[in-house]
């Protein structure tokens, strides 16, 4: 497959107002403004349609799924709190775009999908954009316990519940960051554990996420 990888002075522009816009709406963690800045987004979009890759929307990827709109990939960063070298678990990879920004933070990231045809273009394209994240494809709701613990997991789809499943695949001292909610709107919810038995929870803004599908969840 040949892909169209140019990233010129109008794309450089165009990521740069965004990233503006994202620090208007309230994105104040400067290494996730950084980053945002740095991910090539047009690369996720078939050409025709690189005049939207700097909008502030999500847009269809194909599949019945949409890479995630910027504001919410940054706010979910911002919740994470990403230290170089943690090792992140993102359940939906999606698009990968989500990944490239966990990797431009420091992440070691661990990232599943469901849908093979999504998992198979990220297998190809993210590395081909230098981004190397490990790969799996499956259903995340059940983590990934094989390679648990994890100092931070984000869950880019909206689950009915927090999964307690995920919730033991964490380190004490870390935390979960799902969208919770019914198939319509889902609250931000972060989970931190803090000890092998207590967690501390927190139910922040709504969004609109596609449905986490799978064992612990739709
Ligand atoms: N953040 C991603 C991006 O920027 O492209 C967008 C993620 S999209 C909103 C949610 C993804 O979660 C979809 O690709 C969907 O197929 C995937 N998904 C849903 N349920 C899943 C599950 N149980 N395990 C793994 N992936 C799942």
């Amino acid at each position: 497959m040949a892909y169209k990888f140019i990233d010129n002075y109008r794309e450089k522009g165009a990521r740069k107002r965004l990233v503006e816009i994202l620090e208007k709406k309230g994105i104040e963690d400067k290494s996730v403004l950084e980053a945002i800045g740095k991910v090539p987004r047009h690369y996720f979009f078939d050409e025709t349609f690189w005049n939207q890759a700097y909008k502030d929307i999500a847009f269809p990827i194909g599949e019945g799924q949409t890479i995630s709109q910027p504001y919410t990939v940054a706010y979910q960063s911002q919740l994470l709190h990403i230290k170089k070298g943690d090792k992140v678990l993102e359940i939906g990879t999606g698009s990968g775009y989500q990944t490239c920004v966990l990797l431009e933070l420091g992440a070691n990231v661990y990232t599943i999908e469901r849908q093979e045809k999504l998992y198979e273009r990220t297998i190809q394209v993210l590395p081909y954009m230098g981004y190397k994240p490990q790969f799996f494809l499956g259903d995340g709701s059940r983590g990934i316990a094989e390679h648990a613990p994890y100092d931070k997991i984000i869950v880019t789809a909206g689950a009915p519940t927090v999964p307690d499943i995920l919730l033991k695949q964490l380190n004490v001292g870390g935390l979960l960051v799902i969208p919770v909610g019914d198939e319509e709107t889902q609250k931000m919810v972060t989970v931190l554990k803090v000890s092998e038995t207590d967690y501390e929870k927190i139910v922040l803004d709504t969004f609109r996420f596609v449905p986490l599908v799978g064992d612990k969840a739709w």
